[in-house]
């Protein structure tokens, strides 16, 4: 049965931690499925087109990852693209009592489907998007933290 990980997230926007974590799965699974969410009540920053454009163009190097869109159940949508395993990134101990639920209660949901947790470089292990995002509207250097495909679309955005 060919490895096929479906990356779910919100990626509003895009970090260099989600791209760590995607990079770290290239050489492991046949094809990489970044799987967008839509969910509005989160009240995202960047509109869903923009966040796949981010994807796109940072992805475009690797030829198994695709970019992708979802609504609904995580694991329905795994289903639906026959993907067999699910990529979650664990940074602090503060992630893992959540994470841990949901994988419990998607193997619930699906068993055929298992959760692959990876642990990103030391240098991402505190970022997350709301953080970069705050700095970001305070005017701090995010440079760090975002790839440029991301910067430049906070920048169009906010018309700086
Ligand atoms: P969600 O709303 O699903 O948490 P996110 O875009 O915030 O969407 O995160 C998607 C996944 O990427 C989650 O598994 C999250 O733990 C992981 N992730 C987010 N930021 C980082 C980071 N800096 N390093 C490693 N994994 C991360």
């Amino acid at each position: 049965m060919a490895k096929i990980a479906m990356y779910p997230g919100t990626f509003d926007p895009l970090t260099n931690g989600h791209l760590d974590i995607i990079k770290r799965c290239v050489p492991l699974f046949e094809k990489i499925i970044v799987a967008v969410a839509k969910n509005p009540s989160k009240k995202p920053m960047l509109s869903i087109e923009e966040r796949v454009s981010i994807l796109e163009e940072e992805t475009s190097t690797f030829d198994n990852t695709e970019i992708h869109v979802f609504e609904g159940l995580t694991v329905e949508y795994a289903n639906k693209i026959g993907a067999n395993y699910l990529l979650r990134g664990l940074r602090a101990v503060s992630d893992f009592e959540f994470e841990l639920q949901m994988a419990m209660m998607n193997r619930e949901l699906n068993p055929e489907v298992e959760t692959f947790f990876l642990v990103p470089d030391a240098q991402y292990s505190f970022l997350s998007s709301s953080l970069a995002k705050e700095v970001y509207r305070l005017g701090g250097n995010v440079e760090q933290f975002m790839p440029n495909s991301t910067l430049r679309m906070l920048d169009q955005k906010t018309g700086k």
